[in-house]
């Protein structure tokens, strides 16, 4: 899952991508409100985490400008404002939810989590497709009531593929949902993955469609 953090304490927003990475997520940060709002049209976050006090652009602003041009993804705000009006404001102009500065990295990151399931439809945690069952929070797989150990990597295929089960899902959304900006790929890179995923969960959990890309069936 690829999260963008627009913030501009450095410190803060470093933090926020190293708590974000820990759990899984592959973060981009922008350090104003200009360069994140053409960073989330520009590329398919599944998240973003939206300072409010920024240089250039508010977050206010670029959350309305998003919202505007129909970009539906997850927004959590992080404010210090406690104000019940300030938060009512925000979430009737289209944030998801909201946290108040200073806040538990546990908290943001479970926040974080909820809003990526819930924005694909699913609200339990545990996925359960056919005798496969996917714990994203704690990031296990079991198979037949058995423990499969994957890479980190392999989980965040088999969870993006799962997240969207029932639909083929192209080779450069799953590398543009997988990897950060900064983050090099290489082009045979999803082979080696799925071909973890196969050996480790049988050879019909993922399935190519040639020429398309991948999918797991619901
Ligand atoms: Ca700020």
């Amino acid at each position: 899952m690829r999260v963008l953090i627009v913030e501009d304490e450095e410190d803060l927003a470093s933090a926020v991508k190293r708590l974000l990475a820990d759990a899984g997520f592959s973060a981009d940060v922008a350090y104003d409100g200009e360069e994140g709002l053409y960073l989330a049209l520009e590329t398919p976050y599944d998240l973003v985490v939206l300072d409010l006090m920024l240089p250039r652009l508010q977050g206010e602003r670029l959350l309305g400008e998003l919202r505007a041009r129909d970009q539906h993804v997850p927004v959590l705000i992080l404010t210090a404002r406690d104000a019940v009006t300030d938060r009512v404001r925000l979430l009737d102009s289209g944030a998801d939810d909201y946290l108040i500065k200073p806040f538990e990295g546990a908290e943001l990151v479970s926040r974080c989590r909820a809003l990526v399931r819930r924005a694909s439809g699913q609200s339990a945690p545990v996925l359960v497709i056919g005798e496969m069952e996917i714990d994203m929070p704690r990031r296990r797989v079991r198979r037949a009531g058995v423990d499969i150990a994957l890479t980190p990597r392999e989980f965040h295929v088999l969870e993006y593929l799962a997240l969207h089960r029932g639909r083929v899902v192209s080779r450069s959304e799953l590398l543009d949902h997988l990897y950060g900006e900064a983050e090099e790929t290489m082009s045979n890179v999803l082979e080696v993955f799925v071909a973890g995923l196969r050996r480790k969960l049988g050879a019909d959990v993922v399935q190519t469609r040639r020429g398309h890309g991948y999918i797991v069936e619901a």
